[in-house]
């Protein structure tokens, strides 16, 4: 029988962990369109996870605040005192070099949103707070090579997934910008192939890397990691699973954001 509506809307959600305070330690510039923000604080101690790709939940003071109010979770989603809803953003942690801070994250400037935009202007000792972290990506051992997709959001991932990888493996790598500003230097590794794939002007996210993954050469040995926008990635999973016939256990395939729609 099909549940009541109202009921589901009514389903307490887990809890999830606990925000912990912190601060901006520094900001640094990664390429024109992504900044690197080191967070430091006591409680932020061990909160990068062993597994890469892994995610944060990152509590920003409200649009025009400086001050950081903590919300309560009302068994559904955090509400802020007045009954609002405070922004959150998922991001990927990093460990920033040692003596730096706790964590660091790497944010797109992507122009509109409340991360992007805090991100922006961000400065040394703004308020944030953390939580987390989220399961990351286990390497499987056994693979014979990697393939590694994206868009821009996807870059700090797979920064981190290209560090964790067994050297001795080839990883080809798919990256999707909307701005040539955004490509990056990623390593010299050996069997490292990156390809770099320009968001043509006014098509949707997903307009080249949709394709590209679509077509790259998948064998029976490689693992596949894929992140990006929600509707590109759900293309990208009818490609793989329905039209190649990739099983699902060699393919991790995640929608990161959602195109005209605020994250959380
Ligand atoms: C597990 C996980 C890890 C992630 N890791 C990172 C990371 O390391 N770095 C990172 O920058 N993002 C990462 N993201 C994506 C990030 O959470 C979203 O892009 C987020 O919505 C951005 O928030 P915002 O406040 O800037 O924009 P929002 O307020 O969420 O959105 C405002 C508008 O901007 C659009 N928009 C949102 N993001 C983008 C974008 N990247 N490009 C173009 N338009 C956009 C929205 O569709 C909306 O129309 C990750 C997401 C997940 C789930």
């Amino acid at each position: 029988m099909p549940e009541d509506p109202d009921v589901t809307a009514r389903r307490l959600r887990r809890e999830p962990p606990p925000f912990r305070p912190a601060a901006v330690a520094r900001t640094e510039a990664v390429t024109p369109r992504l900044v690197r923000v080191v967070l430091d604080g006591d409680g932020l101690e061990g909160l990068v996870p062993p597994e890469p790709a892994a995610s944060v939940r990152l509590l920003l003071p409200r649009p025009g605040e400086r001050e950081l109010t903590l919300p309560r979770w009302d068994g559904n989603e955090f509400l802020l005192p007045d009954g609002s809803r405070p922004p959150i953003r998922t991001l990927t942690p990093l460990r920033p070099a040692p003596g730096e801070g706790a964590l660091a994250v790497e944010v797109v400037l992507h122009g509109r949103g409340a991360l992007s935009t805090w991100a922006t202007a961000a400065r040394p000792g703004d308020p944030v707070a953390v939580s987390g972290p989220g399961r990351g990506y286990a390497v499987d051992p056994d693979a014979t090579d990697h393939l590694l997709a994206g868009d821009e959001t996807a870059l700090p991932a797979i920064r981190q997934l290209l560090d964790h990888l067994p050297p001795d493996r080839p990883a080809r790598v798919l990256v999707e910008v909307a701005d040539p500003a955004a490509r990056l230097p990623l390593g010299d590794r050996d069997g490292l192939e990156v390809v770099w794939l320009d968001l043509p002007p006014g098509a949707p996210p997903g307009g080249a890397l949709v394709g590209a993954v679509a077509a790259a050469p998948i064998g029976p040995g490689t693992r596949v990691w894929v992140a990006g926008e929600a509707a590109a990635v759900q293309r990208i999973r009818r490609a793989l699973f329905e039209e190649r016939g990739v099983p699902r256990s060699r393919a991790t395939v995640r929608g990161y954001w959602k195109h005209g729609r605020a994250g959380t």
